[in-house]
């Protein structure tokens, strides 16, 4: 019945781990959700007032397939302050969230077989896509050694003449790491020597507000000849707490391919609502926002500290200071091994190997057996995660909840019997 294309199709599992806790929580133990990104504030309410207004004006038409000008040109302006770079208003397309300009790319500038070079551990939509339309994986292994940012010597070694697009992700999901301006020019450097003019760059700045310690985003775009190469993209979901109004965006080099990408909006979804980009206008344009964002940064900031000196203190357990975003990823490989999860891998049958992973199982034992629950180092792109044990914890809850999620997480990590019974009941290990 179904397309073969559909194999090739990834997801994220972030969503899908809520059937698992929907289990857990009807055998009576309540769960504490450390899994999902997004923000645990809501959006701020001058935003919400004018998506209120909107509504009760009648903004609740078709509106222009690109974005509503008003939008687009606030977009152009932000981009371009921050960024240091003239942005001409055309050149960008909004969309529903972040995903659409993720699949556009690859629709866009793809054909199968030639490569894409994507960060793993990385968010897995670009996996997903990449494979989706039948092009090559090149996965850059980020290294916890280098705060998991990508360097200009790991993309070096991975741009070939068969290249067509490299995705970068700053600050990072999943692991919170950040590239520096310095390498940001060292990396344009490398394209600029060794990638042809046609192959793009697809720059995914989802979480440009959300960084720590004085630090400031830093776009490839802003190194000379990038912007001609690199599409900005953005969104609503993280910067303001947006995450289910659907709002994202992208700078494209060329008008000619914000038509493309406009065309795509057409053929895939017409349009974004009206009047949820009336207010996504005002979160740019507002004096307001600032301190709005400000207050959530603050509040992830207080948070990853407790959380990476609490998991620094677990058994099995070591974890890096995130730079941005709000999620922890720490090295379980310890626990997995004390725990018997490596051996317990092992002993899989292949083709459920290729579902799981130690961390997985660690993930699993986390949520059924001791009620919290993580992300598996395989949920962020599986390709190049093969020998490595991490976990993702989003910091997005308040710190209470936090503080429980840890205790429970460490009673799991010393818990050695439970896994084995845990490990035992095969039936329940889904992923
Ligand atoms: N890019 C990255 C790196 C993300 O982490 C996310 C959301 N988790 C997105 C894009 C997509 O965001 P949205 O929810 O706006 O589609």
């Amino acid at each position: 019945m179904f397309a073969d294309r559909l194999q090739r199709l990834g997801t994220e599992n972030a969503f899908k781990l809520a059937d698992h806790i929907a289990r857990v929580q009807a055998g009576g133990q309540d769960v504490v959700r450390l899994n999902l990104g997004e923000p645990d504030f809501d959006a701020p309410a001058h935003v919400a007032a004018v998506a209120k207004a909107q509504i009760d004006a009648g903004n609740g038409h078709y509106c222009h397939p690109a974005g509503i000008e008003g939008l687009r040109r606030a977009i152009a302006r932000q981009v371009g302050e921050t960024r240091g770079l003239d942005v001409d208003w055309h050149r960008v397309v909004v969309h529903p969230g972040g995903k659409p300009s993720i699949a556009y790319s690859l629709l866009t500038y793809v054909n199968p077989g030639d490569e894409v070079i994507y960060p793993s551990p990385g968010f897995p939509v670009y996996e997903s896509w990449v494979t989706f339309v039948g092009a090559e994986p090149v996965a850059m292994r980020l290294r916890e050694s280098a705060g998991f940012a990508m360097t200009a010597g790991d993309l070096a070694a991975l741009i070939t003449d068969k290249t067509k697009l490299i995705i970068l992700n700053s600050p990072a999901n999943p692991t919170g790491g950040l590239i520096e301006a310095e390498a940001l020019a060292e990396m344009a450097e490398v394209i600029r020597d060794k990638a042809p003019a046609d192959v793009r760059i697809y720059s995914d700045e989802i979480y440009e507000n959300i960084i720590f310690d004085g630090r400031r985003h830093a776009s490839i775009a802003s190194q000379p000849g990038m912007a001609e190469r690199t599409l900005i993209a953005s969104g609503h979901s993280k910067s303001f707490a947006m995450t289910g109004w659907r709002l994202g965006y992208v700078v494209l080099p060329t008008v000619e391919e914000a038509e493309i990408f406009k065309n795509l909006n057409i053929n895939l979804i017409s349009c974004t609502p009206p009047f949820i980009q009336e207010a996504g206008r005002e979160a740019l344009e507002s004096p307001e926002s600032a301190a709005a964002i400000a207050r959530m940064v603050s509040a992830f900031d207080e948070r990853r500290k407790v959380v990476v000196e609490t998991l620094n203190a677990t058994p099995g357990i070591s974890c890096v200071m995130p730079k941005g975003a709000f999620y922890v990823f720490p090295n379980v490989a310890g626990a997995c091994d004390t725990l018997g999860a490596i051996e317990a891998f092992e002993k899989m049958p292949p083709d459920q190997q290729r579902r799981s992973s130690p961390s997985t199982l660690l993930q699993m034992f986390a949520l059924y057996g001791h009620g919290v629950a993580t992300m598996d180092r395989p949920s962020f792109c599986r390709i190049g995660s093969d020998g490595e044990h991490y976990l993702r914890l989003s910091t997005a809850a308040d710190l209470h909840q936090l503080e429980e999620g840890l205790r429970r997480l460490a009673a799991a990590v010393t818990d050695a019997d439970g896994f084995a019974e845990f490990v035992g009941q095969q039936a329940m290990m889904k992923m």
